[in-house]
């Protein structure tokens, strides 16, 4: 049976105010963000790949952990220990599709643990093919000087340094046709006044794309980054936008709706494929229409 949803299938009405402590569980969402187990179609275009995701439990990670799987790959997910709710229905839906999931908790703060984290993948999956870096912090804030160090801290820590020292180790694993994808953002071209400590970080991301894509093409391996728009994910009920804003969430964007993270599995199920042999540093939106240059 095709399940596959057309576009005019997303959800596209407005959200209810809902509130949970960060990093937050996707499936106390209302309504509960669809990350492709029913509406993702695989055609085996990643065949005995090992991917390791972060943020793989929910949201935009869950989403291209979900579609790995249905091409064929095998997984190794990363997420905050508080999250194991989420994560274990990734894992069983995962299993169900007759692929491996090796479940990696850890706090991307923790020195340390992104390093650990790689090895651990690299082992358990025996090698290492694609490395998908999508965790990240979102706190709001309106005022600079309101900003705390902690949350500067710990935005930093985990949407840039965290990503530096996973792409170290993962190149002691990765080889020729390795691909490392980032998640980076709208945020990281056109910066909002509420999220000036995320949106500097994003824009990191899309600078280390660039600069490791001259870096490591001489070894075959390329670097992308995804710059989604407004998804309906966890991130951002759990402090990544104030209340207010979240019953009109996307609905601003050219396609008048939050997008939904099964949305962009395509895009991340390209850039690890051996189809995008060609591609390398450059930044892909995701955004509903809102141009990211
Ligand atoms: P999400 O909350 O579902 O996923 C974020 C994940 O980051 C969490 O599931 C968690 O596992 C991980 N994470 C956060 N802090 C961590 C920590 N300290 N240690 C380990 N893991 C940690 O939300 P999402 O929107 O799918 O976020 C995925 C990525 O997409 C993020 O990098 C985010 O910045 C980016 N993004 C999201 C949007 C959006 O509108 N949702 C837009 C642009 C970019
Ligand atoms: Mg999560």
């Amino acid at each position: 049976m095709n399940n596959k949803k057309t576009a005019s299938h997303y959800y596209k009405g407005k959200f209810e105010k809902q509130l949970q402590k960060y990093p937050g569980l996707q499936s106390k969402m209302t309504p509960i963000p669809d990350t492709g187990e029913k509406t993702y179609q695989g055609s085996d275009k990643l065949i005995r790949k090992k991917a390791l995701v972060t943020g793989g439990d929910s949201g935009i990670g869950r989403a291209a952990a979900i579609a790995y799987a249905k091409e064929g790959a095998d997984l190794a997910i990363n997420y905050h220990p508080d999250e194991e709710q989420d994560a274990q229905e990734v894992k069983a839906f995962i299993e169900k599709e007759g692929r491996l999931c090796v479940l990696l908790p850890g706090d991307l703060r923790e020195e340390g643990f992104a390093k650990k984290m790689v090895t651990r993948a690299a082992e358990a999956l025996g090698g290492l093919d694609v490395l998908v870096l999508n965790a990240g912090i979102q706190q709001y804030e309106f005022d600079i000087q309101n900003l705390t160090s902690e949350q500067l801290h710990d935005t930093f820590e985990v949407n840039v340094f965290s990503v530096v020292y996973a792409i170290q180790e993962a190149l002691n694993y990765l080889s020729e046709g390795g691909s490392i994808i980032l998640t980076s953002s709208i945020q990281g071209v056109k910066p909002s006044a509420h999220l000036v400590d995320y949106a500097m970080t994003k824009s990191c991301e899309i600078s280390l794309t660039k600069s490791l894509a001259a870096q490591l093409g001489g070894k075959g391996i390329r670097i992308n980054a995804v710059a989604p728009g407004p998804i309906w994910t966890a991130l951002q009920i759990c402090g990544g936008q104030p209340q207010d804003s979240i019953p009109e969430f996307g609905q601003n964007q050219p396609l008048k709706r939050a997008g939904q993270p099964a949305e962009l599995a395509s895009v991340y199920v390209l850039l690890a494929s051996d189809e995008a042999s060609y591609i390398t540093g450059q930044v892909y939106g995701v955004t509903g229409g809102a141009p990211i240059n």
